[in-house]
């Protein structure tokens, strides 16, 4: 039997494929960086940049979700601030910046979650605290053992920084606008980020305990830190050496 002679369309379709498979195979080599909008990408651009991986296209007005940067190894995926330490744990992105708030509520600090946290970047530094209404007497509540109503994002971390403490609480999860909650009689205290503490001020609450300091991270997937140890170890030291010239140039 003759072998048919493959039409145009044929040739092209294989043509695709080809190409196709040679864009996943080329993406297969390059190194994802994981970032969210905000806050976190307008404090790590400079530390970025300095580092030789400043993105080509801004997060901002672009509304692309993968960015190309300066250096053509390295892409960047924009996420939500939450999803960060997701896309790093199952190996989505090999590297991300994360903040400290996230990455406790994600449960990196337990060592199973196949993170590193090689590098503080210093960079968005808050802290995560519990705040009351003026006038609440948390201390005298803590000590006679009320039961206590607390809003927050931060639902398992708030779960065991009371736990350490012996206080029972009832954990209310909310998105957003904790400092509502109390005013609105939702809960009784708040654990939320505070910076410069004015957003407290407006809405009449004072910050009574530090759940613990935040800054953002640098994270690092473990398993592709072992298999892709040549490419990862310089980019994560170019990193590291451009967060130390921020921080003595501070
Ligand atoms: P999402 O949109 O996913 O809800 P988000 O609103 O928390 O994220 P940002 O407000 O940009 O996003 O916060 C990102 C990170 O920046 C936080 O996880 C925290 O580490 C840090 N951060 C948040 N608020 C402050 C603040 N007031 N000062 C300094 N750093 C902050
Ligand atoms: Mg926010």
């Amino acid at each position: 039997m003759q072998r048919s002679v493959p039409t145009w369309s044929e040739l092209s379709e294989r043509t695709d494929v080809r190409r196709r498979s040679r864009r996943v195979h080329e993406e297969r080599f390059l190194i994802t960086l994981a970032l969210s909008k905000g806050r976190i990408f307008d404090e790590a651009q400079p530390l970025l940049a300095a580092a030789g991986i400043a993105p080509i296209e801004d997060a901002e007005t672009s509304r692309k979700l993968i960015i190309g940067t300066t250096d053509p190894k390295v892409r960047i995926v924009v996420v939500r601030a939450s999803d960060v330490p997701t896309y790093v744990q199952y190996g989505a992105a090999e590297i991300g910046v994360a903040g400290k708030d996230v990455l406790l509520e994600h449960g990196a600090h337990w060592g199973d979650r196949g993170l590193y946290q090689p590098v503080d970047l210093g960079i968005a530094r808050c802290r995560l605290c519990v705040a009351v209404p003026a006038g609440f007497d948390y201390a005298n509540a803590v000590r006679r053992g009320a039961r206590l109503r607390v809003a927050t994002k931060y639902v398992q971390t708030a779960r065991e920084h009371f736990a350490a403490k012996g206080v029972h609480v009832d954990l209310i999860k909310l998105y957003g606008s904790m400092e509502l909650a109390p005013l609105a009689g939702l809960a009784d205290v708040i654990v939320d980020l505070v910076s410069s503490g004015s957003t407290l001020k407006a809405n009449k609450l004072v910050e009574v305990e530090e759940v613990a300091p935040i800054s953002a991270r640098l994270i690092v997937n473990q398993s592709a830190l072992k298999v892709r140890r040549e490419e990862l170890m310089p980019l994560i030291a170019r990193i590291e050496a451009a967060t130390t010239a921020a921080l003595v140039a501070e």
